[in-house]
């Protein structure tokens, strides 16, 4: 890894890297050793202001004047430039979330890909002409929001950034991030590379800072037009509300509790490695990981015990051995899994198996085994919360009927995956699933760049990723024309 010295970051506002009104910073922690490793700046109300400000500026300016096309190619040419960077910005991931560094790069890619995927459909988001009565011609414009405010969290952040700001700018909106204060350095770095693409000053604001001033402020902000928030259920609630104060709209990316069903007639072979993968993939926590495991009983035995098997295999390190995960995020985050294993087995769950940490590894480090838990109550609270930790829930079931009434049994409904040779069930379950994303013998798409995305129930609404998302960044304004 890059050995980093303890820098200070500053706020990016109307193109200028600036120092918060107030002063101040925050240290970033490394998930590995619990030390910090650089600072970002505390930015609170006043630098928001000041970013939305610049936005609207940006809007009535250059920025507002740039034509579809060249909008794209700006989002492509930054694109590239983060290609470029990819092992640096690979290492920042790492480094700032823990992740090994393989999945690091993958992020990397992912993020590039969503800049010339957004950058590529910039000028395809096109208006209507309606059919209407005789001597009107109708037209259907689409139109940005104006100022988009979005607030990213801790797991994903470069990927979880480039989701939401090239589809934000590619259909000319301004935008002012408020990163995670947890993780936020490839944040930083992949803004200045906007610049050097070409961005106009004041298109892309970041104000790092605290959720409760810096992201609170953002969402209260009456110049702010549109909000995308990804992150925790119960904020999800506070930036609704606070939307519905400025009566603005929001797209809402929160947790899941995501199933995998596993049919007596799939390729067991198959789906077995996909299940490790779903949930111990950056320590489970990835808001659609594979956390609830529901094996039909017949083959439930067999299947569980040869998961057990691999489950044991896994190894936790850091970013360079590259293992199957790292770290929890903080330590916050680790005592709420460490504590809910305990219980789990304080409460007579059987724990089937549990991988193991690397040797040598720093005691500091927020270190958590990937555990397999088996069979779970329906009703425990392992079988029904969000954990975001590295804790796999097996569940036997009977029937289709009973899988089906089993998976949507939850709050939630990001993901699901149904592993069944039968292709008359493949469809009937997917139909039946309250879910936003169905995999059918596979899970996960790596970034799924292309692919809408987004919950229902307490997963949160709106949709982003894919084309989809262009239209949540977008409102529509209908031009009725009398000419006789
Ligand atoms: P969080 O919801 O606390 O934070 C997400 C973002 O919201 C951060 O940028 C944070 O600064 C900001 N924020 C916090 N309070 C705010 C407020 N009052 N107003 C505006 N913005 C605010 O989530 P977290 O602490 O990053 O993670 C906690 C839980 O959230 C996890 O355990 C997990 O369940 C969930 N989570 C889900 C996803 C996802 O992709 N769906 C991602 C990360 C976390």
């Amino acid at each position: 890894m890059t050995n980093m010295k303890l820098e200070s970051h500053a706020l990016l506002i109307d193109g200028k890297w600036l120092q918060p009104a107030k002063g101040g910073s925050i240290p970033m922690i490394d998930p590995c050793n619990g030390q910090p490793f650089a600072y970002i700046a505390d930015g609170g109300a006043e630098d928001i202001d000041r970013a939305v400000r610049a936005a609207q500026a940006a809007l009535d300016g250059a920025w507002g004047k740039t034509p579809a096309s060249e909008r794209g190619r700006i989002l492509q040419r930054w694109g590239r430039l983060i290609e470029q960077h990819l092992e640096e910005l690979a290492q920042i991931e790492s480094r700032d979330t823990g992740k090994p560094i393989a999945a690091g790069r993958a992020d990397i890619l992912a993020t590039a890909r969503y800049f010339e995927f957004y950058g590529g459909a910039a000028d395809k988001l096109h208006g209507q002409v309606i059919p209407f009565l005789d001597g009107y011609t109708v037209n259907v414009l689409r139109e940005p929001h104006g100022v988009t405010g979005h607030i990213i969290p801790w797991n994903y952040p470069a990927q979880q950034y480039a989701r939401t700001v090239a589809a934000a700018l590619a259909v000319g909106n301004a935008a002012v991030v408020k990163p995670s204060e947890d993780a936020c350095l490839s944040t930083l770095k992949i803004s200045e590379l906007a610049l050097e693409a070409g961005l106009p000053a004041g298109a892309l604001n970041v104000v790092t800072g605290l959720g409760e001033t810096a992201g609170a402020a953002l969402t209260a902000h009456p110049g702010v037009n549109f909000i995308s928030f990804t992150g925790s259920p119960e904020v999800g609630q506070l930036v609704q509300q606070a939307a519905a104060r400025n009566h603005i709209a929001c797209t809402l990316e929160l947790g899941g509790k995501s199933p995998q069903i596993v049919f007596a007639d799939a390729d067991l072979d198959k789906a077995l490695p996909v299940v490790v993968k779903a949930i111990v993939q950056h320590a489970g926590q990835t808001c659609s990981a594979g956390s609830r495991l529901l094996v039909q009983q017949e083959i439930y035995d067999d299947f569980v015990a040869r998961l057990a098997d691999l489950f044991r295999k896994t190894r936790v390190g850091t970013p360079e051995m590259n293992l199957d995960c790292g770290p929890l995020m903080n330590a916050t985050q680790r005592d709420k899994v460490v504590a809910f294993v305990k219980r789990a087995v304080d409460s007579g769950v059987p724990l089937l198996a549990q991988g193991a940490l690397a040797e040598g590894l720093h005691s500091g480090g927020y270190w958590v085994p990937p555990a397999l838990f088996g069979p779970v109550p329906r009703n425990h609270a392992l079988a029904c919360e969000e954990l975001f930790g590295p804790v796999l829930s097996a569940i036997p079931f009977k029937d289709e009927a009973d899988a089906i009434e089993l998976a949507n049994s939850t709050e939630y409904g990001l993901v699901a995956a149904v592993w069944t040779a039968n292709g008359a069930r493949q469809q009937r379950v997917s139909k039946q699933l309250r879910c936003g994303q169905v995999f059918i013998n596979c899970y996960g798409a790596g970034g799924g760049v292309e692919l809408p995305f987004g919950g229902m129930k307490k997963s949160g609404h709106g949709r982003e990723k894919g084309f989809l998302a262009l239209e949540h960044m977008t409102t529509t304004k209908t031009v009725v024309n009398f000419h006789g």
